[in-house]
């Protein structure tokens, strides 16, 4: 049995960790585009790299925002405020806290 601090926290390790390996990815990416003739915008390859790494900033920025999720929601818990709707004010049900531990407001007002 373990609260939402603790279910939060194990959120927050798995996208941070998850936000590393996309950050070495794309150092990977940029690294390999300058290893090739990627400067050449119509070598099929420079192509694939060029998508590639708009690939990764993308989910890299989904990652980073998914991780400022989490933090304001442990500054709810820290508040005593976690698990309440930000707009009505009722409690949010478990099972919604269950799929969405970051969730800042009940299922009416999302
Ligand atoms: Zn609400």
């Amino acid at each position: 049995m373990s609260g939402p601090r603790e279910r939060l926290l194990a959120e927050r390790e798995r996208v941070a960790s998850r936000l590393r390996d996309l950050e070495g990815d794309h150092r990977g990416v940029v690294e390999a585009s300058r290893d090739t003739n990627a400067d050449d915008e119509h070598d099929p390859e420079g192509a694939t790299i060029a998508f590639e790494r708009s690939q990764v900033d993308a989910l890299a920025r989904q990652a980073r925002h998914h991780l400022d999720e989490v933090d304001a929601a442990l500054a709810r818990e820290s508040a005593g405020d976690y698990g309440r709707c930000e707009r009505c004010g009722s409690e949010i049900p478990a099972e919604r806290l269950d799929v969405r531990p970051t969730a800042r407001t009940c299922v009416t007002c999302a």
